[in-house]
C-alpha cells in the first residue's frame, strides 16, 4: 500500500476544470515529482491533498485512510504538511513564531521545543535569525522557513510547491540538498516544480500533467531526456 493514493481526482474552480481524473501514488520513502506547464493543475493537486480545496470527485487516501473530505487541520494531524507556493510565511511575525505555528496541531510542548532546536541545527540561518521578522528574510531564507514550518508538524508526507521559485541558482542547489537529505532520513515527498530537470534529478518517479490530466509517468532518471517532457512544457 502506498502512503498516498490519489484516484480519479477532479477539482474545479467554478466552470474551470483544473484537475481531471488524476490518479497517482506516492510510496513510503519516495520522492515523487509532479511537473507540467503553467496552469497544468499541479498546485491544485497539492492543495486537494492538503485539504485546502474540495475535489468534485475522486478519492484521496493517506496511509490507507480516506481523507478526501477531511478538514485541513485533521490532515496535518494525520501527517500531511505543505510548504505552499510563494512560501506564505507570516511576514510580521518572527521566524520562531512562524515555526511554532507549524506545530499548532501538536500538544507536546517539550517535543516542539526540541524540534525547534533541531530546525535551527538543520537550517542555521534560521537559527541566527530566530527573532527576525519573517517578511525581512531573503527569498531563500523564506523558502527554508516554509519548509521548516511544514516539518514542525512532524509530517509523514511533505508537499513542496515550487521550492525553487524566484531563487538564485546557488540557493536552489541548497534547497535541493535539503530535500535530498530529508528523504535520506526517511521523509516521503511530493514535489511540484517548474524546473523539470532539477525536479527529476531529485526524485524517484515523475508524473507529467497537461491541462489537468495525467499524460504519462515513469522513473525520473528514464524521463530526463524524454522528448515528451519537453513537449508537455511547450503545451502540446
Ligand atoms: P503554475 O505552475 O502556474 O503554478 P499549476 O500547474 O500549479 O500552474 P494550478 O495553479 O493548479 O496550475 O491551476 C490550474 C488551473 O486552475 C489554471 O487554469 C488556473 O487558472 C486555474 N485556477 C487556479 N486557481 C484558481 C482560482 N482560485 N480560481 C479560478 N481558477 C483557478
Amino acid at each position: 500500500m502506498a502512503l498516498l493514493e490519489i484516484e480519479n481526482l477532479s477539482v474545479n474552480y467554478g466552470a474551470i476544470q483544473a484537475v481531471r481524473g488524476l490518479s497517482l501514488e506516492v510510496g513510503e520513502g519516495e520522492v515523487v515529482t509532479l511537473i507540467g506547464a503553467n496552469g497544468a493543475g499541479k498546485t491544485t493537486t497539492l492543495r486537494a491533498v492538503s485539504r485546502m480545496l474540495r475535489p468534485v470527485s475522486g478519492t484521496i487516501r493517506f496511509a490507507g485512510r480516506d481523507i478526501t473530505r477531511l478538514p485541513p487541520d485533521e490532515a496535518v494531524k494525520l501527517g500531511v504538511a505543505q510548504s505552499p507556493e510563494g512560501r506564505q510565511v507570516l511576514a510580521r511575525q518572527s521566524v520562531e513564531d512562524n515555526l511554532e505555528l507549524g506545530a499548532y496541531v501538536r500538544g507536546d510542548r517539550a517535543g516542539v521545543q526540541a524540534d525547534l532546536r533541531q530546525m535551527y541545527e538543520r537550517f542555521p540561518r534560521l537559527g541566527e535569525r530566530r527573532a527576525q521578522l519573517a517578511g525581512t528574510l531573503s527569498g531563500g531564507e523564506q523558502q527554508m522557513l516554509a519548509i521548516a514550518r511544514a516539518l514542525m508538524s512532524r509530517p509523514r508526507l511533505l508537499l513542496l510547491d515550487e521550492p525553487s521559485l524566484g531563487l538564485a541558482p546557488l540557493i536552489v542547489r541548497e534547497i535541493f540538498t535539503i530535500i535530498r537529505e530529508l528523504n535520506e532520513q526517511g521523509m516521503t515527498i511530493l514535489l511540484v516544480e517548474q524546473n523539470a530537470k532539477l525536479a527529476m534529478n531529485a526524485s524517484h518517479r515523475t508524473y507529467v500533467l497537461e491541462a489537468g490530466q495525467l499524460t504519462f509517468s515513469g522513473i525520473s532518471s528514464e524521463l530526463v531526456d524524454d522528448e515528451r517532457v519537453l513537449h508537455a512544457y511547450l503545451g502540446g
